[in-house]
């Protein structure tokens, strides 16, 4: 967008005061003001000047930076009209002037906040459940999920045009993307400015509405998306995916998706928070004489020492075998080591239990 001259728009020299602001904005107001058969792209740049030049902090950034500093989400045109007739006459934008045009809204019932031009519209969110397995959700996994959603046209990729046909200029609000209406109060007369319905406040109409959507700029549509679930969710974890919801009708940002874990259990493991916990049996002589033994870790097999004389129930610790956690690293694997009493035993073996129970074992 090229750069505007505020000050060159109010006819002000750089170094103006705040007064000189001021009456030079009143002027400049009364002499293109719509309802007075103004221009009203000329009114809407004297207004956008004031906002900028009336406020000692946006003043200062454009003259640092230029009006490209208040071209997202910075002060828009409309605003504050000028004085005239009985009473005030305000033009009123609660959506552009902040504090005050929420203070004006609730005096006069306009609303406050959803007056205005169009706010940027958001589509709806999408919920859904995902069951994992117990390693997809230890290791991370892509999921292919299938979501029935209100999408963007296809036909019109979202502009609402019959392929082919022009986008024109919307007829009932002259392009600007407002209606105005007048409410005559003990005050004066205050003009509120709303979204025109017709074009649903862009200000552009397809000369011929998309036959697909009927101008909506939207489908519903079953489409196959891709979910990569990172290492580490642990259950009722929702992972929202940015923009993959549903996008709204007549342009604006989609919604989220937003994807509930749930997992499968596991034969092996138990998972707590970022530990792994799990119980060997080994025989009661390993307990008791010590021995490397073989574990199950997510992993796969592994080799452990167990020391000499470890009572049943021990607990021992694999360090980094539990679950990823998102900035790196992983927690631990508990094993519960039990002794594992036989429930059959052969000729020879039963002797020798024997004699150690003679030796007080
Ligand atoms: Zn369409
Ligand atoms: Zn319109």
């Amino acid at each position: 967008m090229a750069q505007k001259d505020y000050y060159a728009i109010l006819g002000v020299s750089k170094t103006a005061t705040d007064d000189e602001i001021k009456k030079a904005f009143r002027r400049l107001a009364h002499e293109h003001h719509p309802d007075k058969g103004g221009d009203p792209s000329k009114f809407k740049d004297v207004n956008e000047a004031y906002q900028i030049l009336s406020d000692k902090q946006k003043r200062g950034t454009y003259d640092r930076f230029g009006s490209g500093a208040f071209e997202n989400g910075g002060a828009g045109p409309g605003g504050f009209g000028g004085f005239g007739g009985q009473g005030f006459d305000f033009n009123f934008n609660a959506g552009d002037m902040g504090d005050l045009g929420d203070i004006l809204g609730e005096m006069f019932g306009f609303g406050g906040q959803a007056q205005g031009q169009a706010r940027p519209k958001r589509g709806r969110h999408i919920e859904m459940d995902v069951e994992l397995t117990f390693r997809e959700a230890i290791f991370g996994a892509e999921k292919s999920v299938r979501l029935y959603r209100q999408t963007m046209c296809s036909t019109c990729k979202g502009n609402g045009a019959e392929p082919g046909s022009k986008i024109e200029d919307c007829k009932t609000c002259s392009g600007t993307g407002q209606t105005k209406q007048a409410q005559r109060t003990m005050f004066g007369v205050f003009h509120s400015v709303s979204p025109c319905k017709d074009c649903h406040g862009r200000g552009k109409r397809p000369e011929k509405p998309c036959h697909t959507c009927h101008g909506y700029g939207v489908e519903k549509r079953e489409e196959n998306l891709n979910l990569r679930i990172p290492a580490g969710v642990d259950v009722d974890t929702v992972l929202q995916v940015d923009g993959q919801g549903e996008t709204p009708a007549h342009g604006g940002k989609p919604g989220d998706l937003l994807v509930r874990i749930h997992i499968k259990n596991d034969s092996k493991f138990e998972r707590e928070g970022h530990d792994l916990m799990s119980i060997e049996s080994i025989p009661f002589s390993v307990l008791a004489l010590g021995g490397s033994i073989e574990v199950e870790t997510i992993d796969g097999k592994e080799r452990v020492d167990v020391r000499e004389g470890t009572p049943t129930g021990t607990v021992i610790t694999l360090k980094g075998k539990g679950v990823p956690f998102q900035r790196g690293g992983r927690g631990n694997q508990l094993i519960r080591l039990e002794a594992d009493v036989p429930r059959k035993l052969s000729k020879e073996q039963k002797q020798l239990l024997d004699q150690l129970r003679n030796t007080g074992l």
